[in-house]
């Protein structure tokens, strides 16, 4: 498909954006451009453009502000170390998108589409990287329902749109380790839901357990399965691995209720060709506090696109709290996410194919 290139009359100016890029922060500075392509059922996708960024018109009875039917992705553009940008495996990306695509009733889009859309983005905004050390060019492709229809039924319109977002370190400064709060008294999704696809109700749903975490101290809420209440599935925006001390290592199955992480994926390739053996299992809640306590437990960690990998500290819920190991940093945490950025930023070697030059 041909992307249209439609006029700028007022990018922002080169002094601003460079004192902006000095410091992003995460997700509230904004490129110039976006891409956007439409759907229509019948017709397909059409009219691809990238142009300003800019307010979109919806009708008031655009079924999304109705009925959600919105999917979303998250990834990153990275700077090499010799000054070329690289996406990291953003065919997983699309893959997805297609997945949440078929789980929440919306058309797929080709891969080959998707990808062309992101690369027309970064191509476009290629002056927005930020100058900050671990910075990166944060994309959020996203498709929404925007027929004005309010009967319930998968809606014939659609739009597909990308933006950019400049992304500083997700932590200011190191790694610190997280303290996770648990939700006992709300689930995020069941067997047979939506916890799989990356549907912004998922989101929506997690923002009152998330301020309950806040609310006792903690970072980051991990969420339990929806029937026995026990089963360790994911944080809001990340997935978890217990690293033991035989040198196994336990990953929540991919079950249809948690997200199926692309840094998860990467993180148990690289685990397995350390020697480590990686077991996608249940863990249960009782048991991570139970092995934490006995030392069986040496690290957990966190991962995900926006902070890579990071260390569970301590575990709080109505019922107290515990530590894991120091309560900082473990050995396995801080080798992998050095590896992983290492390649992301092109200061490793790619043995894998992971890395996508533009
Ligand atoms: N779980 C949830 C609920 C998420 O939103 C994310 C972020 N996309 C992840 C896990 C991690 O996924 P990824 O490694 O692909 O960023």
């Amino acid at each position: 498909m041909q992307f249209k290139t439609l006029p700028h009359p007022t990018p922002t100016p080169a002094k601003t954006r460079d004192a902006a890029l000095a410091d992003p922060g995460f997700g509230k500075l904004f490129s110039d451009h976006m891409v956007v392509i439409d759907y229509l059922e019948g017709k397909g996708w059409h009219n691809a453009t990238v142009g300003p960024r800019e307010a979109i018109s919806l009708d008031p009875a655009a079924s999304v502000l109705h009925y959600a039917q919105e999917i979303f992705e998250g990834m990153k553009a990275y700077k090499q170390e010799d000054g070329s940008i690289a996406l990291f495996r953003p065919e997983e990306n699309a893959r997805r998108f297609n997945d949440s695509a078929d789980r929440m009733a919306m058309p797929r889009i080709p891969e080959e589409l998707f990808l062309e859309a992101v690369r027309q983005q970064v191509a476009a905004d290629s002056d927005w990287f930020p100058t900050v050390d671990g910075g990166s060019l944060y994309l959020r492709p996203f498709m929404f329902a925007s027929e004005a229809f309010l009967g319930v039924r998968p809606a014939k319109e659609y739009k597909f749109i990308v933006i950019a977002s400049p992304a500083g370190n997700y932590f200011k400064s190191g790694v610190p380790a997280v303290k996770i709060w648990v939700a006992q008294d709300y689930v995020r999704a069941a067997k047979g839901g939506t916890g799989a696809a990356k549907t912004g109700g998922n989101y929506a749903a997690s923002l009152v357990p998330q301020a309950e975490a806040i609310a006792k101290g903690c970072d980051q809420v991990v969420f339990l399965d929806a029937v026995e209440r026990k089963w360790i599935e994911e944080l809001g925006g990340m997935n978890l691995f217990f690293v033991m001390e035989d040198g196994s290592v336990i990953t929540p199955p991919l079950t249809g209720t948690i997200l199926p992480g692309i840094t998860r994926n990467s993180l148990i390739q690289l685990m397995r060709e350390e020697g480590l053996t990686v077991r996608e299992e249940l863990y249960s809640i009782d048991q991570w506090k139970a092995d934490a306590e006995s030392g069986k437990l040496l690290e957990t960690m966190a991962c995900g696109t926006a902070a890579v990998v990071t260390p569970v500290g301590t575990v709080a819920s109505h019922d107290g709290e515990f530590t894991i190991g120091s309560g900082g940093p473990g050995q396995l945490t801080s080798k992998l996410r050095k590896r992983l950025v290492g390649i992301q930023r092109g200061q490793e070697a790619d043995t894998h194919g992971w890395v996508m030059k533009l």
